[in-house]
């Protein structure tokens, strides 16, 4: 049976600042949908409040895995649950290897049960998979022995991402800007990557970007543009064509008033960058 991932009215703020202040979305598994929309927008606030970051309260509405009130679980709660989250600046963790992360990671998710310290997945089973698994992304088996995200470029940070979710096969996945700072053979292998795994465990993926460039591989069904805290307009790739052409400009003359709120955004954090 396919999943359905449910946003309804979803508010959330930062520091008493709302961000988001209404969202409604709705993804199925197998579904590609992509959210774009300027930088500042609260796209990585709606990707960080879905997979229960502590700095982002969420002030009303709902958010729902196959019937599961997901706000009312701890991130690793949510990842059990089948959300995954590429982040959009993965961190590093200096001593940890790839493989033995991902251990842990696969048996923390399909042994939802487990205490820290028991039944690991077994080491045998584990490398057989992780193997099949990078051989089919094309990963030199190297990779796994590295220390999770140290010293990685921009490149092999997602690409760890996406092996991530190829281990993990969460029901759903959202990827952060997964396109950010990398070049064009980056940017394609990485989503073919992400094509593959989709396909195989029928993953419903949310494409978060403010480029279309990365659309041109990981092709949505489904588009919608984030816009001053909302969803302004949904539809399909003829969206992505309209951005490209046009930008955000007739977005923002068509919601004048949301333009004034992204205005002021843009004023509290000129970066647009999170500054945690
Ligand atoms: P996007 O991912 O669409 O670029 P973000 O969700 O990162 O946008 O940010 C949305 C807005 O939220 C930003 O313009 C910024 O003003 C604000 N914001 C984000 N993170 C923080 C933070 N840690 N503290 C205060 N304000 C923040
Ligand atoms: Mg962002």
């Amino acid at each position: 049976m396919s999943k359905v991932l449910k946003i309804s009215n979803l508010h959330v703020a930062i520091d008493g600042k709302e961000i988001l202040k209404g969202v409604d979305l709705t993804l199925r598994q197998g579904e590609v949908h992509a959210l774009m929309g300027p930088n500042g927008s609260g796209k990585s606030t709606l990707s960080y409040a879905l997979m229960g970051h502590p700095n982002y309260e969420v002030t009303e509405g709902t958010a729902t895995l196959d019937g599961v009130d997901l706000l009312g679980l701890e991130a690793d709660e949510r990842a059990k649950a089948g959300l995954f989250l590429a982040f959009q600046y993965p961190t590093s963790i200096p001593g940890v290897t790839v493989a033995n992360f991902l251990r842990h990671a696969v048996s923390n998710v399909r042994k939802p049960d487990r205490k820290e310290g028991e039944d690991l997945i077994s080491m045998r089973d584990f490398r057989k998979e992780l193997r099949a698994e990078m051989d089919e992304l094309g990963m030199d088996q190297e990779f796994a022995r590295r220390y999770l995200n140290e010293g990685f470029s921009g490149g092999e940070k997602k690409r760890a991402e996406v092996l991530q979710l190829a281990m993990l096969r969460p029901a759903f996945a959202i990827l952060d800007e997964t396109d950010s700072g990398l070049d064009i053979d980056a940017v394609r292998i990485v989503s073919e990557g992400v094509n593959k795994v989709a396909e195989k465990a029928s993953t419903g993926v949310l494409v978060i970007t403010h480029y279309q460039r990365i659309l041109n591989y990981i092709k949505p069904q489904f588009v919608h543009i984030l816009f001053g805290g909302r969803i302004v307009e949904s539809g399909g790739p003829e969206i992505v064509q309209l951005l490209e052409r046009e930008g955000y400009d007739w977005v923002r003359a068509k919601y004048p008033d949301l333009a004034k709120v992204e205005d002021e955004l843009e004023q509290h954090n000129p970066a647009g960058q999170l500054t945690f």
